[in-house]
């Protein structure tokens, strides 16, 4: 084996957030049955570690581009977290104020990344959910002539995911099968977008969308209610919390609803929250992949996928964000901070530098 080497990117860039997008899709190999390719595509590769820098600079510029967004404006948005640090890079690299809102339910680090990258945020009360945080935005919108990103129903959401993420899955297959495409929602515009591509570039692959097994707004079959503007006019009655953050808000999205509505996946497959911590872990300890809940939940599925798949099948799943995002919830309550008895013991079968009173 020679040694490893390499290029460079063959270019400057001129911002960050040109450095948003092209991730890598990578081999699972130690975890992946034999008999099929599983592929992951890590979106933790992206500036701010998530999927949801796509988002945000497609928000940002296509609103600058419609003249909808003037300079030194106030962007406000409702989010869990990954949507408000990929909008806190954008705004902060291209000089925009920005008001986030959030139940206080989310993680901690999600609140002080933001913070960290610039951006304000306000908090709402933890039993009013997604539709109350979103509310809010809503309020400080109209109260301030701010411009709200409206994620869950802008058409530019799942025009990112089209142009972007469609377009880097059928170049990186190019020449290859892909029978398997597996991920969850949000907004919707990660399953929405990709769709618009494969089915018609790989009309043979599979769609395969999850969402947890506690809050299945769409396996449920209940419409959601809407508003004029296409948002949610009451929470979906099959939502139930999950820990599965970022995934199924307690609304349908209308970015999701053109997916639903159209064909857009084959499949509907529920995974429980500790199945997507489970198979985080795992990413993480076996394949040094290190993803979210919801990338844990979406692997989760395409194992699920794998083990009944025909021999030399090819499976993607999608990885929204890195698993540093979750250093305070249950995706680390069993990483002890001190030492284990193994890690002790190890200590001691040396003579030297050991810690008192371990
Ligand atoms: N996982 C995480 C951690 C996310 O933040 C999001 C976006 N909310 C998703 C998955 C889902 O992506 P999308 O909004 O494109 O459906």
């Amino acid at each position: 084996m020679s040694p490893r080497t390499t290029r460079g990117q063959g270019r400057l860039y001129d911002s960050v957030v040109d450095t948003i997008g092209n991730t890598p899709c990578i081999r699972v190999n130690n975890l992946a049955p034999e008999h099929v390719e599983l592929y992951v595509k890590a979106e933790f590769f992206n500036p701010a570690a998530s999927v949801k820098d796509r988002l945000a600079i497609s928000i940002i510029e296509e609103a600058e581009r419609r003249g909808d967004l003037r300079p030194g404006q106030t962007v406000v948005e409702a989010t869990s977290g990954n949507t408000g640090i990929g909008l806190a890079m954008v705004c902060a690299a291209k000089g925009y104020p920005l008001v986030l809102t959030m139940a206080e339910s989310f993680s901690v680090e999600r609140r002080k990344l933001m913070r960290f990258l610039g951006a304000k945020v306000v908090l709402t009360p933890r039993e009013l959910k997604g539709f109350g945080m979103y509310q809010k935005a809503v309020e400080l919108a109209e109260a301030n002539g701010w411009f709200l990103a409206h994620q869950f129903e802008t058409p530019d959401n799942a025009t990112i995911h089209e142009n972007t993420t469609g377009a880097e899955i059928i170049a990186d297959f190019a020449g290859k099968r892909l029978d398997y495409f597996v991920t969850g929602y949000g907004t919707g515009g990660t399953v929405t977008g990709v769709a618009r591509v494969l089915r018609k570039a790989r009309p043979e692959t599979k769609i395969i969308l999850s969402e947890p097994a506690n809050a299945q707004l769409v396996g449920s079959g209940i419409k959601q209610q809407r508003g004029s503007d296409g948002a949610p006019a009451v929470g979906h009655s099959a939502f139930e919390p999950h820990p599965i953050q970022g995934w199924t808000p307690d609304f349908i999205p209308l970015v999701l609803q053109e997916a639903i509505d159209n064909g857009g996946y084959d499949e509907l497959v529920p995974v429980s929250g500790p199945a997507g911590m489970e198979w985080s872990r795992k990413l993480a300890a076996r394949e040094g992949i290190l993803t979210g809940v919801s990338g844990g939940a979406s692997f989760a599925v395409a194992m699920q996928v794998a083990e009944k798949a025909p021999q030399g099948s090819v499976i993607l799943a999608m990885l929204p964000d890195t698993g540093e995002r979750y250093l305070s919830t249950p995706l680390f309550e069993n990483v002890e901070e001190v030492m284990t008895e193994e890690e002790i013991a190890l200590m001691k079968s040396t003579p030297g530098y050991q810690m008192a009173g371990a």
